[in-house]
């Protein structure tokens, strides 16, 4: 089932704005804002899944590598987070090009 616009809302202010996994900046930006979705972080078949502590935002490269993570019994944020990280070889040099879409130059760490 589809959350509604105010969970989305909640979701998002709750997470400040921010990717909770590569820590964009969806607020930045008219297109960066269009990039934020909600991720669930519980599979379909779970009852509590479209609870708002359950939901976190995530920018739209990162929940879409998201997929196969409930197969693989990835529910929580530092799961999906080390999964988006160490078995996807060109994520950070994707989170970069993401970066540089969205703001026109490269991050600062
Ligand atoms: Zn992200």
């Amino acid at each position: 089932m589809a959350i509604s616009e105010m969970t989305w809302h909640e979701v998002f202010d709750a997470c400040q704005g921010r990717c909770q996994y590569c820590g964009a900046d969806l607020v930045s930006s008219l297109l960066a804002y269009r990039c934020a979705e909600v991720d669930h972080l519980l599979p379909p078949s779970n009852p509590d899944r479209d609870k708002p502590e359950n939901l976190v935002l995530a920018c739209r490269p990162c929940n879409g590598s998201l997929s196969r993570a409930h197969g693989l019994g990835l529910f929580t944020v530092a799961q999906r987070k080390a999964y988006l990280e160490g078995t996807n070889a060109g994520f950070e040099a994707r989170r970069i090009q993401h970066f540089k879409a969205i703001y026109g130059r490269t991050p600062v760490e």
